[in-house]
């Protein structure tokens, strides 16, 4: 994804407001008692019955709320996050997506969806993630093996001031077990602490008693990744590139286990390549979301076939890189897309071409200059 929007002083204080009176019609005594003695039966219905009553027991906005928390943050702008939207495919990425959809049931979804608890994750991480020789990335010491390296080798091959990026995990279950972790995050929202205690103790109860969502490690608790810029005011909270286990967990799924992860690292990391070089616009219109997400494509690609940087064979990436950009193909109509698919394969093919004709003078390009070259290339990387 890009950087998120910055986080305005207004926006924050939006996101600080405290909470309301709970709404009189989702709290309607009758309608919370119909639902729970139908669906009492089943463990799906009493915590379909249990989320719908926690939900009614906040301010009716709290959906609202959550919604413009992720916005503001940037969480939502991701191709990953749009998988489960109507817009989206259908592709292996999102009949996979769909699939945990179905496995949770549409009836605890909804409620679920507007409590918050599948954007809460990266929000923890967003926050207050930190980087640790501990981290272990989708389970796999392999995985994790190859983003520490690359991490290390992106610090060391750009020529911005990126040392204090921070690649940080992002585990569902890590949340979904900790009340206090989660009530941080809810306090993070605005919510009084004594109130964010019982709702988060609350709601991994209920997290917790659905089976498909294996205690918050369900895979569309942490179906994503991005760089995070915290806008000023937001003291200790560093750059960062959260990669999500459900991702990873995704990329497996659909045969991109061994290139995906690595391509998403190199894509995002480019965003704090442009952040730090004041590429990124204070405001960000559709069309310049598109260049933002093509110069990191580009960027990354550069990166990842450069004898200097990863050194992966472009024929072997750039077919892996069209299966991942035509994987994650969301939302076109949405003023955030990516660039169609066809928009990225070119970015990323220029990228690794210039990464070719560089060095063979032995040489990595200053990210500005290389800049020079991609606005020279942009036009025919968007026509064609
Ligand atoms: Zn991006």
């Amino acid at each position: 994804m890009r950087r998120p929007l910055a986080l305005a002083a207004a926006t924050a204080a939006a996101l600080a407001l405290t909470l309301a009176a709970p709404s009189s019609a989702l709290a309607d005594p009758a309608e919370g008692a119909a639902t729970t003695s139908v669906e009492s039966l089943s463990p799906a219905g009493s915590a379909t019955a249990a989320a719908q009553a926690l939900l009614a027991s906040l301010p009716a906005d709290w959906p609202a709320r959550v919604a413009a928390a992720e916005t503001a943050y940037g969480v939502t702008t991701t191709p990953w996050a749009a998988l489960t939207s109507q817009q989206c495919g259908p592709t292996a990425m999102t009949d996979y997506a769909n699939a945990q959809v179905a496995s949770i049931g549409g009836g605890l979804m909804g409620p679920l969806s507007q409590l918050g608890v599948f954007a809460f994750p990266s929000m923890d991480a967003m926050l207050f993630g930190t980087e640790s020789s501990s981290d272990l990335f989708g389970g796999s010491a392999t995985t994790t093996r190859q983003l520490n390296q690359e991490v290390r080798d992106l610090r060391r091959f750009w020529d911005t001031p990126t040392q204090g990026v921070q690649l940080v995990p992002m585990h569902g279950s890590d949340v979904y077990s900790d009340p206090a972790r989660l009530a941080r995050v809810l306090v993070a929202m605005g919510m009084p602490q004594d109130q964010a205690a019982a709702f988060a103790a609350q709601l991994i109860g209920i997290v917790r008693s659905i089976p498909a969502l294996e205690g918050g490690a369900n895979p569309l608790f942490t179906l994503n990744a991005f760089s995070f810029t915290p806008p000023a005011g937001m003291p200790g909270v560093t750059p960062k590139i959260v990669v999500g286990d459900g991702l990873l967990e995704a990329f497996d799924a659909v045969g991109l286990g061994d290139l995906g992860p690595r391509a998403v690292l190199a894509h995002e990391f480019s965003h704090q390549v442009q952040e730090a070089d004041g590429l990124t616009p204070a405001v960000v219109t559709p069309d310049a979301s598109r260049v933002l997400e093509l110069r990191a494509d580009a960027f990354g690609t550069y990166f990842l076939t450069h004898a200097r940087g990863a050194s992966l064979n472009a024929k072997r990436l750039l077919p892996a890189e069209q299966t991942y950009f035509e994987l994650g193909d969301c939302n076109e109509l949405s003023l955030q897309h990516h660039g169609t698919p066809d928009q990225r394969l070119r970015a990323a093919a220029w990228g690794a071409a210039t990464a070719a004709d560089a060095q063979k003078q032995g040489l990595v390009l200053p990210s500005l200059e290389l800049e020079d070259r991609f606005q020279a290339a942009l036009p025919g990387i968007l026509a064609g």
